[in-house]
């Protein structure tokens, strides 16, 4: 007998993140502040060690009038003028398809509804084998198999990876729905080229002749790409999509806005045909409805009012952080080459991850953790959150990484 559905599985979730985290604040109230390295916090850190949190973006939210924030928004979807520049913003004059906007809590919402409602339980969904553990997760809570492909072959997107998993995903089923997380990959900080996504929507028109494609792109981070408004340029091989693919974008304001908690995001529908828009909308509206009814009203209203009012200063800003960051991740980058630290393809955002088995992996971020070093377990890597350590910190680090490394060998 059970008081929760027999479909469900119901083992404890295992969170290896906030683990490891208080793992880490343990070591800093022992140790002291200067012997330790956090490099497990996903959110972007400043160099006095404390998390950014926007200035233009808090300035604009206390602005509000109280009852801004106290409103249920104006509909289910999303506030109309939030769903207009959050269009505005994320495609940037990029795309010409038809399109929706669906507000939701986060990406984590926008992502979930897409697993959720494109494919029936039993189906599969296409994930990398590198990836955001929350994929897994809603995978499991929806009762879908996955199929995995490997992100990279050498320095490279593997492309003949990604076609395997969708293909075999197509033999067992008549819709194949896909998962790339692109640009500033979490955790390998990887962005796919212009070539790597016109071969990727090339592949899948070809998938859609027999099969309905829904490609579901997590841009959590694409506001900390260090080619700013380039990074979206890509969009425009969405253009040339076939008929029978929509493609749906999942936006976040957590970390373009440095708004974690707010949470507030976006799903962003996009297809040839006004017709298969509506198929999708009409399904995620209901969904919005049925769970979360309508999202944080004084979010949107701040993040309009950002993009209306105070763009200039709220880009100028967010920009002195994407160059920190990128201070950070060069030097990481640069030490580990030097001293010889593998590492997965990085170009830009959040996180480094060190490339090794899963074997070799475990006694390596418990050796790390011996030296108050507290890294992030992936799948076949250890996460370096370069967003959330000092420059000072990242100074060195690669080096002494390497040499704990080669200890565990
Ligand atoms: N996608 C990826 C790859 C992420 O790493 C995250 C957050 O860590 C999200 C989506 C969603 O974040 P949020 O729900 O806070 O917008």
């Amino acid at each position: 007998m059970s008081f929760v559905k027999d479909s469900v599985n119901k083992q404890p979730i295992v969170d290896n993140v906030f683990t490891i985290v208080s793992k880490a604040k343990q070591a800093i109230a022992e140790y002291g502040n200067d012997a330790v390295v956090n490099a497990t916090i996903g959110s972007l850190y400043g160099e006095d060690g404390k998390l950014v949190a926007l200035d233009t973006v808090y300035d604009s939210l206390k602005n509000l009038d109280n009852r801004s924030m106290a409103a249920y928004a104006a509909s289910f979807t999303g506030n109309p003028d939030f769903k207009e520049q959050v269009y505005d913003w994320v495609l940037n004059g990029n795309s010409h398809l038809n399109h929706e906007v669906i507000a939701t809590p986060g990406g984590t919402g926008a992502v979930d509804m897409t697993v959720s409602y494109c494919l029936d339980p039993g189906q599969t969904l296409v994930l990398p084998s590198l990836a955001w553990g929350s994929y897994n997760l809603m995978a499991q809570m929806n009762n879908l198999k996955t199929v995995k492909y490997d992100l990279f072959e050498e320095d490279h997107f593997n492309l003949d990876s990604f076609k395997k998993a969708c293909l075999s995903a197509m033999e067992v089923q008549d819709r194949l729905v896909v998962i790339i997380n692109d640009p500033c990959h979490n955790p390998s900080g990887y962005s796919l080229s212009k070539e790597e996504w016109n071969e990727v929507i090339a592949f899948l028109n070809e998938c859609s002749k027999t099969h309905s494609v829904v490609l579901l792109n997590d841009i959590a981070y694409i506001d900390f790409s260090y080619q700013q408004e380039k990074a979206k340029e890509y969009m425009n091989c969405f253009d040339s999509i076939s008929d029978n693919v929509v493609v749906v974008i999942a936006f976040s304001l957590s970390k373009s806005m440095t708004s974690y908690g707010l949470r507030c995001g976006a799903a962003i529908i996009l297809a040839q045909k006004e017709q298969a828009v509506q198929e999708v909308k009409i399904v995620f509206e209901k969904n919005a409805r049925a769970t979360w009814s309508n999202i944080n009203n004084g979010a949107m209203n701040m993040f309009v009012d950002v993009m209306k009012n105070h763009k200039e200063e709220y880009n100028e800003e967010r920009n002195q952080y994407v160059s920190l960051l990128k201070e950070r991740s060069d030097i990481f980058v640069q030490e580990a080459k030097e001293v010889g630290l593998k590492h997965y393809p990085y170009k830009e955002g959040f996180f480094v991850t060190l490339s090794m088995d899963n074997e070799t992996r475990d006694k390596y971020h418990q050796a790390l953790m011996d030296q108050h070093i507290y890294t992030v377990k992936v799948n076949n890597g250890i996460r370096v959150a370069v967003c959330s350590l000092s420059v000072d910190k990242v100074k060195g680090l690669a080096k002494r990484m390497k040499d704990i490394y080669d200890q565990v060998q």
